[in-house]
């Protein structure tokens, strides 16, 4: 994808009216991968390959697919199938193994944990170029695309805190800026958001009508969805740190 395509993506992300551009951008990229998998990929013995060494799919991807697959205008399971015949057939050669010998990188196999799924490999990929970018425009002085990034409704507590690690492990000295002004859209629509909680709380009385409930009833999700995220969002950064 060429740099013009990535800006051009962020910044209809940005403009739209979701809590976070990243999250929305990510939604994308995995309906997209999830239907293309279940048309062509399944089929590609590539692809068999890859997802036999992984032993399947992460959890919330496995779900994903299989909800996709049970749609109407989606090709029926079998593909999904067949995929996990070859799967189950790769574990039962892992419990041969098991039988001889055990040790923790054995155990590890068996399981497709987000490091080992296609799908959260093929999604951490892409994020992470878009999270870049999102830190190159924040550090660049082109106020056109800063404006846009500004303006924006920002982005969730987990994919803000990852475009601040990001922003920090930065070489460029102008990195700085980018984590004023992430910290600043931030603090920005975390008020905006309070305040609209607030209005969702005083209009639970019963002196409003159901009109004036229904208007400001958006508050709860989209404050959820500020401080949780998307469903299934993965770090993109090892955050975990000892002590
Ligand atoms: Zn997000
Ligand atoms: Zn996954």
């Amino acid at each position: 994808m060429n740099q013009d395509t990535v800006y051009l993506k962020i910044k209809r992300a940005a403009e739209s009216d979701k809590e976070c551009c990243l999250c929305l951008l990510e939604d994308e990229i995995e309906r997209r991968y999830i239907d293309t998998y279940l048309l062509e990929l399944v089929m590609d013995p590539t692809s068999r390959q890859k997802i036999i060494e992984s032993r399947g799919f992460c959890n919330d991807h496995y779900y994903k697919m299989l909800i996709a697959a049970t749609k109407p205008e989606s090709p029926d399971g079998h593909g999904i199938a067949l995929i996990n015949r070859s799967v189950i057939d790769a574990l039962i050669q892992d419990l041969q193994k098991l039988k001889r010998n055990r040790n923790a990188d054995q155990l590890y196999k068996l399981v497709a944990d987000e490091n080992k799924c296609p799908a959260c490999i093929h999604l951490s990929e892409f994020s992470k170029m878009y999270a870049e970018e999102i830190i190159k425009i924040l550090s660049s002085n082109n106020e056109e695309s800063l404006a846009v990034l500004n303006e924006s409704k920002g982005f969730c507590v987990p994919h803000f805190v990852s475009l601040l690690c990001i922003a920090e492990g930065a070489a460029s000295t102008d990195s700085q800026k980018a984590v004023k002004a992430l910290i600043e859209i931030e603090e920005k629509n975390l008020r905006r958001l309070s305040s609209q909680l607030i209005e969702y709380v005083r209009k639970q009385s019963y002196e409003f009508s159901e009109k004036e409930r229904k208007a400001v009833s958006g508050a709860m999700l989209r404050s959820l969805e500020k401080i949780a995220g998307r469903r299934g969002i993965k770090p993109l950064i090892d955050r975990k740190r000892k002590g």
